[in-house]
């Protein structure tokens, strides 16, 4: 009885269909004029070579031309399995996994650009691929294209198999493409592998996988079974992107070595050498740091998001043009870079062709710290004009009808008083916002006593808390570690918050200043908590308050004689200290701020 062995591939999930697989075989077998009962020998080996396919015997009634026998399997197993290959009439004692190796194997390796027929080395692929990709492009290739374009054979012969398998090492991934052809041109081997390897790494999806996909996400358990009649325009498309193509298997160049390799690597900038054909072929270690998902050989337009700057390499590549080009990244908050680009000389250690070197610059924290300083100058020139305006609309009042009434003059002194005392006080912050950013950087190291100082900080606020009626409780523990700051320094941070704890407080209750109970968060500091059950914060305004000139209502503050900069003091000064403020707050209960310090060392 002639025994007929094929192997059914499934596109990469365990294969599990197998009473789908036997209807479908039972319809094949009618249509080839074969009694359904041959169908009862059917049998499925074990799992085949791979667990996305199996090897299948089956039995025959009577003698078959096995390639029409096949051919109808292909047709009506379409929706069962990605591909029928190998189908032989073989003998009784045919041994699958001797005739899966007897396939011809290319393994490629693209360091060492070799692409040896028949022999048997690798392919290793530094980026992520998308395997999936070149299987169904693969696969489709297969299943519609006269191969015989890519053989060296007669014109009959055609690709049986393509296969692709990968697997992940820590060096890269490996690929394994299967070709069954009886002979084999390596020059077309490498342009299929080419197209292949373009696919997979997505970087010019051709036409027929974009047919391929949207087949499939039109019915998604569908078989990939490109629709009909695309056979040649695919294959011209197929050979107008194997002529464009960068074929990947030319070697990454060894880029200036010796002294010109140590140099790009010091270079503290982010340097990218791209390709003629577009490649990263060299990147140091600070654009890997700039682009951790880059690879080497990944096209350039994939490693950054940036439009500006792919048109101007893509300039500089097409025609020469050098330049600098700002971009900015969004990928998270935004940043801003400027890229140099430049040429490399044809002819050199660099190369026979001519490169695009690109160096990227970032500026974020330039632009951030320019933009810093409009907005300050903007903001304390609006401080200043307000009062100064109100100041010298009455003098003018003054000097004119208001002249001769003592009763009106002694109103408008008292309001010129007021507003001349806010620009002082705006003065005086600027001021001391200035000194302590000069000393920021510059730890203070001497002892400090926390209790007398917090005495002295009560002691100070208190004409402020008389005013307005709210006692201040400072309940520290006589005997206390030492902290490592600035007194005069220290003074102003708690003056500065308990002065806000009074003015933002219910009258009713007291102010309290006490030690805050240690905690895991700041090890080996000592924190000071002032409380308050004033009207408390919405979280949105938690991380604003030590902004500069951030105000949750305005009026509310300059009322109170406030600058808005007295939480950005405290944050300068702690920022000296190596220590922190903690703000917990709760809308209509109070709020609580603690400044931790450093622990003076006693020995
Ligand atoms: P200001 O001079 O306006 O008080 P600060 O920098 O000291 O400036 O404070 C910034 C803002 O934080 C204040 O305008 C106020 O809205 C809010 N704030 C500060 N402390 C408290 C507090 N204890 N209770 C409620 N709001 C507060």
């Amino acid at each position: 009885m002639p025994r007929f062995t094929f192997k059914l591939e499934y596109d990469g999930s365990r294969f599990d269909g197998w009473p789908d697989v036997q209807a479908a075989l039972e319809a094949a077998l009618g249509q080839n004029g074969s009694p359904a009962s041959a169908l009862a020998a059917a049998e499925p080996t074990e799992a085949g070579v791979h667990a996305s396919s199996q090897i299948v015997h089956l039995d025959l009634a009577s003698a078959h031309n096995p390639l029409t026998l096949k051919a109808d399997l292909s047709e009506v197993l379409r929706g069962t399995a990605l591909a029928i290959v190998g189908a032989s009439t073989v003998p009784d004692d045919f041994d699958a996994t001797r005739a899966v190796e007897r396939h011809y194997t290319y393994r490629l390796f693209s360091r060492r650009a070799t692409l040896t027929f028949n022999k048997g080395t690798m392919w290793r692929i530094d980026h992520p691929l998308d395997i999936r990709a070149m299987r169904e492009a693969a696969h489709y290739l297969i299943g519609k294209h006269d191969f015989s374009s890519f053989c060296n054979g007669p014109a009959a012969t055609q690709l049986s198999e393509l296969r692709i398998e990968s697997a992940a090492h820590s060096s890269g991934t490996e690929v394994r493409l299967h070709f069954r052809a009886p002979s084999f041109a390596p020059e077309q081997a490498r342009r299929i592998v080419g197209l292949l390897e373009r696919i997979g790494a997505g970087v010019h999806p051709p036409e027929i996988m974009r047919e391929v996909l949207e087949a499939r996400s039109l019915a998604p358990d569908a078989p990939i079974a490109p629709p009909r009649g695309l056979y040649l325009d695919d294959i011209r498309y197929s050979e107008s992107i194997l002529q464009s193509a960068h074929l990947p298997l030319e070697p990454i160049p060894h880029l200036a070595s010796g002294i010109g390799a140590a140099m790009l690597e010091q270079m503290p900038l982010p340097l990218l050498v791209i390709t003629r054909k577009g490649r990263v072929a060299y990147a140091n270690q600070f654009a890997y740091d700039l682009l951790p998902a880059m690879t080497l050989r990944q096209h350039f337009s994939e490693t950054l998001d940036a439009p500006k700057f792919t048109k101007a390499v893509q300039a500089a590549i097409d025609s020469g043009q050098t330049g600098k080009v700002r971009f900015s990244l969004k990928d998270g908050p935004e940043r801003f870079f400027v890229a140099h680009i430049g040429l490399l000389p044809a002819g050199s250690e660099f190369g026979k062709s001519i490169r695009v070197i690109a160096a990227i610059e970032e500026r974020t924290t330039m632009l951030k710290s320019e933009q810093m300083r409009s907005d300050f100058i903007a903001n304390v020139s609006h401080e200043l004009r307000t009062p100064l305006a109100t100041i010298l609309g009455y003098i003018e009042t003054l000097q004119g009808h208001a002249k001769d009434d003592a009763e009106a003059r002694e109103r408008f002194l008292a309001v010129m008083a007021k507003q001349a005392g806010r620009m002082q006080n705006l003065v005086n912050d600027l001021m001391s916002l200035n000194r302590i950013e000069i000393e920021e950087h510059n730890r203070p190291v001497e002892p400090c006593a926390l209790p007398p100082l917090a005495s002295e900080a009560v002691a100070a606020v208190q004409p402020l808390s008389e005013r307005l009626g709210t006692s201040v409780q400072a309940s520290l523990p006589t005997e206390m570690p030492r902290i490592r700051g600035d007194h005069d320094q220290l003074l102003q941070v708690l003056v500065n918050l308990l002065e806000n704890a009074v003015k933002y407080s219910d009258q009713s209750q007291p102010v309290r200043l006490f030690l805050a109970p240690a905690d895991a968060n700041h090890p080996g500091q000592i924190g000071l908590s002032v409380q308050d059950t004033g009207p408390g914060l919405a979280p949105e305004h938690l991380s604003r308050l030590t902004e500069r000139f951030y105000r949750v209502s305005v009026a509310k503050s300059r009322d109170q004689g406030g600058t808005g900069l007295g939480l950005a003091i405290v944050k300068h000064i702690l920022n000296r200290h190596e220590g922190a403020l903690d703000i917990r707050s709760a809308l209509g209960k109070g709020s609580t701020f603690t400044v931790w310090l450093p622990a003076y060392n006693e020995v």
